[in-house]
């Protein structure tokens, strides 16, 4: 496919025919028109901000085929398969294939009749494909999730460090390598180690407007899952992270006996399994994943409602990149998390016991107690979040400390009562036991220390034990008391502690909330409504879904790829009766509009 005329307005026109959007979102115009014109660029978006269209369209303008490599082999499927959809000649070569599918391909590239290709990192480092390349016209380099590049994130991939040899073998050939991740660090590695230190660097805002942000007090954390989902999300697709591949087994049950469809997924299952499972979230309509963080790199299901975290994530990098997995499409989607004293604690200890190096160690530490920081923030969810992320905000409306602001209470007194109760223990008791010397319960293990006898017994009996647990929470989050796991997870005061126990320093902390039962609020969020739609409209507009189900059943990809929700509501409002009224709808490019126009004004003209 080439396109005549030059500049930007070639850009539009693709973004027009080929996949039928008016206009370019952010960025992507002036990236475009970067890469087009054969320069370098890095680009940082947050998920589900349009990527895939700053190196789809240049390699779409350029000579020759466009480059992406992308660790996401099992995802390579439905990436071509939309673009052909939209008329795009793509392919992919990977380990999934036979000899002869790959070598057919390899022709196809050598004679020039592909406009993308998708190579994995490490089939791309055979000195056979490189010679392929070598042989064929090529438009552009896309490495798409480059921060795989980086040693201290979560998705490092050692084949990754290699792709600098593009550089070198290729130095005529414009490169763009493309992350949701935003942190500073990770970009410094990624510019240095794919020799993109030249490279334009375009930032996008990491604002996702449309995510509402939710982190709530753990009490009885699957239970509270359950009420969220179907209070806020029956129905509807959506992510469970949890931490271990166990719970995430245990969490699937659950939500099944519960009449929740849920598959689980992690890296523990066989492949076809997991596969399967994954194939199946794409392609049906509500279905909930719990997962292990295996789950969702690259995921670009556009309409998932809701990410829930059941257990603290390490980092907010993670959390921020699992979050952003919901409502892609720009509709309204929640972001849910539980969170207690647990988590805190077996975070630390995950850490402490860790084989890694003192230095990584301490990048960990750092990493924790930044995503605790979060938690406990008094101030609006998204600008914290932001902030992290080195770009400033404004009070959002849409977080749960905006919507329904926390009490914050000088804790000092609370505090010094906890941190000397500890002290007088002998730093040798775990939290439980602390508590119930604070509250004054006589207990057989409290008898037998007579820690009946001690000044502080009791002297926390005006608070509940969920009271006291929160403050605990708040108080190893704040790094005055440590856990020793070496010895039955005893509290131990740190250095920090002194001059709050001296009475030097005041303490502020957020005032334990009780959980309470989520309720569709009304349900829609303010800005994010969905124009509702009326008797008439909602009929074809259901008529509609049953004909994608069957389309993309006929044509074995997911719904989303033959039309999105959004596209078909727009449709049902329309009502277009030919395929000139049928043009202009958002997500309607010229290939969609010759394969399926006449069979959407048919079906528009049967309801009369
Ligand atoms: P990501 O940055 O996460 O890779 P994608 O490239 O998958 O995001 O894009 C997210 C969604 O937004 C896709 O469904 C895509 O078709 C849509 N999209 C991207 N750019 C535009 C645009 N300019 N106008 C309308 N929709 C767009
Ligand atoms: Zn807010």
């Amino acid at each position: 496919m080439t396109h005549p005329s030059s500049g930007s307005t070639r850009a539009l026109d693709v973004l027009e025919t080929v996949f039928g959007y008016p206009a370019f979102r952010g960025q992507q115009a002036e990236i475009i028109e970067h890469v087009a014109q054969g320069g370098d660029a890095l680009v940082l978006m947050p998920t589900g901000g349009g990527k895939s269209l700053c190196y789809q369209i240049p390699a779409l303008l350029r000579d020759g085929v466009g480059v992406v490599i992308s660790p996401l082999i099992a995802l390579m499927q439905d990436q071509v398969d939309a673009l052909a959809e939209v008329g795009v000649r793509a392919a992919f070569l990977n380990s999934t294939q036979t000899f002869e599918e790959s070598s057919r391909i390899e022709r196809q590239l050598r004679d020039g009749e592909l406009d993308l290709v998708y190579v994995a990192p490490e089939r791309l480092m055979t000195p056979r494909c490189l010679e392929l390349l070598q042989a064929s016209r090529i438009a552009l380099f896309a490495i798409d999730e480059a921060h795989c590049v980086s040693q201290w994130g979560h998705d490092f991939r050692p084949e990754y460090i290699k792709l600098s040899v593009l550089h070198e073998r290729f130095p005529q050939v414009p490169r763009i390598a493309l992350t949701a991740t935003a942190d500073q660090q990770t970009r410094d590695e990624i510019a240095h180690r794919l020799q993109l230190d030249d490279a334009l660097q375009f930032v996008s805002s990491f604002d996702r407007p449309n995510i509402r942000y939710q982190i709530v007090e753990k009490a009885n954390g699957r239970k509270q899952l359950l009420d969220f989902i179907q209070g806020e999300h029956a129905g509807d697709a959506g992510i469970v992270y949890c931490l271990s591949r166990k719970k995430v087994e245990e969490t699937a049950d659950f939500l099944n006996a519960s009449g929740i469809t849920a598959l689980p997924y992690h890296a523990g299952m066989e492949y076809a399994q997991r596969s399967a499972n994954q194939a199946r979230f794409l392609r049906e309509e509500g279905i909930v994943m719990t997962a292990t963080i295996a789950f969702g790199m690259g995921i670009d299901k556009p309409d998932v409602r809701f990410v829930a975290h059941l257990d603290l994530p390490k980092s907010i990098e993670g959390y921020y990149q699992e979050t952003g997995r919901a409502g892609r499409d720009g509709g309204p989607a929640n972001a849910w998390m539980a969170y207690g004293l647990q988590d805190v604690v077996q975070q630390r200890r995950m850490i402490a016991e860790s084989e890694a190096d003192e230095t990584f160690k301490r990048v960990l530490g750092v990493k924790l107690d930044a995503m605790l920081g979060l938690c406990e923030t008094l101030a609006c969810r998204r600008v914290h979040l932001l902030d992290y992320f080195g770009q400033g905000s404004e009070r959002c409306g849409n977080c749960d400390t905006c919507l329904s602001p926390p009490i914050s209470f000088d804790g000092t007194v609370a505090v010094q009562k906890l941190l000397s109760t500890v002290y007088r223990v002998d730093q040798r008791f775990a939290g439980g036991h602390v508590i119930e010397v604070l509250r004054g319960i006589e207990t057989e293990r409290i008898q037998q220390w007579r820690h009946d006898q001690l000044s502080t017994f009791g002297i926390g009996a005006d608070k509940s034990e969920a009271e006291w647990r929160a403050i605990l929470r708040q108080v190893i989050a704040l790094g005055l008391i440590a856990v020793d796991y070496e010895s039955y997870s005893a509290l131990k005061l740190t250095d920090a502690a002194r001059p709050v126990l001296r009475g030097a320093q005041a303490v502020q902390l957020r005032q334990y909330q009780k959980p309470v039962k989520t309720k569709r609020d009304s349900g829609k969020q303010k800005g994010y409504e969905e124009s509702t739609l009326s008797a008439e409209e909602q009929a074809l507009f259901d008529k509609l879904r049953w004909w994608r189900v069957e389309t993309a059943r006929k044509n074995n990809v997911p719904a989303y790829v033959i039309f999105h929700d959004a596209t078909l509501r727009e449709i049902a409002k329309a009502r277009p009766r030919s395929i000139d009224d049928l043009r202009g709808v958002t997500g309607v490019g010229e290939k969609k509009l010759e394969t399926y126009g006449e069979q959407i004004v048919a079906l528009i003209a049967e309801l009369g």
